[in-house]
């Protein structure tokens, strides 16, 4: 028998590596203007030609390198950044791996200047596809240039694999931006197919965020300023009422280093709760500074994620800050500060969960009559609105009701503010008890007709609202499995189970991928045999979704788990379980809708009844 194994060759070996660190010409930029930044530049240039596809090119007047450092800069885990294992765990500096030089130029045309600043006479260095073509001496500008082409030229897979050209242009303004937010003291400038998209001056915090975002950003920023031995914060919260529909003007930072985190995005809304209305996302650009030995930004490739270890009170210091900041600046003039601002509460807060949205029911009001009105301060008007809609467009025959609803859920929307989600807190009449029909509805009679629920999707609701106010202080309970269940995976499937793997374990998932093979060693115990290959699936299949990149992973899980939830065998065999899930349902502030957006109730009133027997 003879020796089997071989040491892959290195170009092989980048060329592996870089599908880590290089997913398309955004991570170029990245890296690029992450070295710039690094070699102490203040001044750097991004010219991109068909968003990266043709051009990447990137210019500092940083340090430079000498001849010995231009060339090793290619070699993987070459790098001048950590010299002692100790570094890795107080890095100043972005990078420090010592792969993206090396996997860029396995899989692209390269050139690159450079010169220091003592020296003369600097160097050109042309590489392609690992194999360096020139490396020369050259009269060039001192600080470094890198002109990347053919990017992924010999991966064809990875170039069809790029979207299209505004989608990757997008990817590309997106890293610029994080990188300029978290330097306003570099000046930076972006040009695309030889327009210029940002000149961005050296300047202060405040005035680069309005550069960014544009003049009209200047009088929405709230400023948020709190010092603590753990953390140093500091930044600007948008006004509430520039709160957006979907995500974007969200920024968080770390030692000046951009960072995605859904546990502290949860701090920073809730700290708008009842300011902004439901499904809007506020705008924030904050910036930590923590000990880096208290921080590990080691835990994903291109470094999203980074684990705190003081994760807790983080969270509580930014809860408390940006609401202190949002009443101080008289946008919350009716909050309650006096318990969350103290700061001798967030070591207690550990341990507590979190406090469940306390919904008043108002037992004198009827869904059913127009009439009735309710005497709690708030809703009134949710339901003049509501059944002066209902008045208007007829309410009776099935079609116009069911517009109806679809109107009152546009006025919801454009007048979140002011009128509140619930929409009725039905009077439902207990002793004549409601009941199921065929496994589907619930009906529950009421003074002047029926309320019919969606039982399925009524489950889904409960579910949904309730993992989501609890998982982030109290992970999901998960049941172990006797026997895992495996799934084969995709290799890319393998990597997004493993980058989530903590929300994942937040959320009562374990398990352990191995050799494209998934096995799922716990589980959330809501969620019943039958049904778990299913879910698993489901959640796979949600974790490679495009939009859990921004962020939304949690969200998007808890909406699995909460459909998994309703696929179950419906346990409404009695009166008690029947009323238990109605009052269950109406402790949710969005009861009207399941959280795929579909109707959970409806009436059926006596005059809609009326009408069938004339
Ligand atoms: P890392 O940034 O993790 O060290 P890179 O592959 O990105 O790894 O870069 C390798 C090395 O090349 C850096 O450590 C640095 O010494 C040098 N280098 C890269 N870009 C520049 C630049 N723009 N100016 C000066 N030196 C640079
Ligand atoms: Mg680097």
């Amino acid at each position: 028998m003879s020796d089997l194994i071989q040491l892959l060759p290195d170009n092989i070996a980048n060329q592996i590596a870089a599908g880590e660190v290089i997913q398309r010409p955004a991570s170029v930029v990245k890296e690029l203007l992450e070295n710039s930044i690094d070699a102490g530049a203040s001044r750097i240039e991004v010219n991109i030609k068909d968003s990266g596809k043709t051009l990447i090119q990137v210019v500092d007047n940083g340090k430079g390198m000498s001849a010995a450092d231009a060339l090793l800069c290619f070699e993987r885990h070459a790098t001048s950044k950590v010299r002692k294992a100790e570094d890795l765990f107080a890095l100043a500096t972005k990078g420090f791996r010592g792969e993206a030089l090396a996997s860029i130029a396995a899989i692209a045309h390269v050139q690159m200047n450079t010169r220091l600043e003592e020296g003369e006479l600097g160097r050109t260095i042309e590489i392609e596809g690992s194999v360096v073509k020139t490396n020369e001496e050259a009269a060039v500008p001192q600080g470094t240039s890198f002109e990347i082409k053919n990017l992924f030229f010999n991966v064809p897979a990875r170039r069809n694999f790029l979207k299209s050209d505004k989608v990757e242009f997008g990817h590309i303004s997106d890293e610029f931006q994080r990188v300029v937010l978290a330097h306003p003291g570099i000046q930076f400038s972006l040009h695309h197919n030889g327009n210029e998209l940002y000149h961005l001056p050296a300047t202060t915090l405040r005035k680069r965020i309005v550069d960014v975002l544009g003049k009209k950003a200047s009088d929405r920023l709230v400023p948020i300023e709190e010092s603590t031995d753990i953390v140093a914060l500091k930044g600007f919260v948008l006004k509430p009422e520039f709160a957006r529909k979907t995500r974007g003007e969200q920024f968080l930072f770390v030692n000046d280093r951009f960072f995605k985190s859904s546990y502290f995005n949860h701090a920073i809304s809730k700290a708008f709760e009842g300011l902004i209305p439901e499904r809007s996302f506020p705008g924030y650009f904050l910036y930590m500074d923590v000990d880096p030995s208290k921080i590990d930004v080691n835990v994903h490739p291109t470094k999203t994620e980074i684990k705190f270890e003081e994760e807790k009170f983080i969270y509580s210091i930014l809860l408390s800050s940006v609401r202190q900041a949002l009443g101080k600046y008289n946008i919350a003039p009716t909050l309650d500060f006096e318990q969350e601002t103290s700061f001798e509460i967030p070591h207690s807060m550990r341990s507590q969960p979190a406090v469940e949205p306390q919904i008043s029911v108002n037992p004198e009001y009827n869904p059913f009559s127009s009439t009735s009105r309710t005497s709690s301060s708030g809703t009134g008007k949710t339901k003049e609105n509501f059944s002066h809609a209902i008045k208007q467009q007829g309410f009776g025959s099935q079609e116009a009701k069911h517009e109806d609803w679809e109107n009152f859920y546009e006025i919801k929307e454009e007048k979140a503010q002011e009128v509140t989600p619930v929409f009725e807190e039905a009077e439902i009449l207990p002793n004549f008890g409601s009941f199921l029909v065929k496994d589907s509805y619930i009906l529950a009679p009421g003074k002047s007709g029926f309320l019919v629920i969606h039982a399925r999707r009524a489950i889904e609701r409960i579910v949904y609202n309730e993992i989501i106010n609890s998982f982030i202080s109290n992970p999901i309970e998960s049941q172990q499995l006797l026997f895992p269940i495996e799934k084969e995976l995709s290799k890319q499937e393998g990597i997004h189970w493993t980058e989530n793997a903590s929300v994942l374990k937040q959320l009562g998932f374990s398990g352990e991928v191995n050799d494209e093979v998934l096995a799922v060693n716990a589980v959330p115990s809501v969620l019943e045999e039958e049904t778990l290959s299913k879910s698993i699936d489901r959640i796979l299949e949600t974790l490679g979704h495009k939009d859990v990149e921004k962020g939304e992973v949690a969200h998007e899980l808890v909406r699995s788990i909460a459909r998994s939830a309703a696929m179950k065998r419906l346990e409404l065999s009695n009166k008690e379980q029947i009323q238990s899930l109605i009052d269950r349902l109406f402790q949710c502030e969005d009861h009207a809708y399941s959280p795929s957006n579909k109707k959970v109730m409806e009436t059926l009133d006596l005059a809609l009844i009326d009408k069938k027997f004339e």
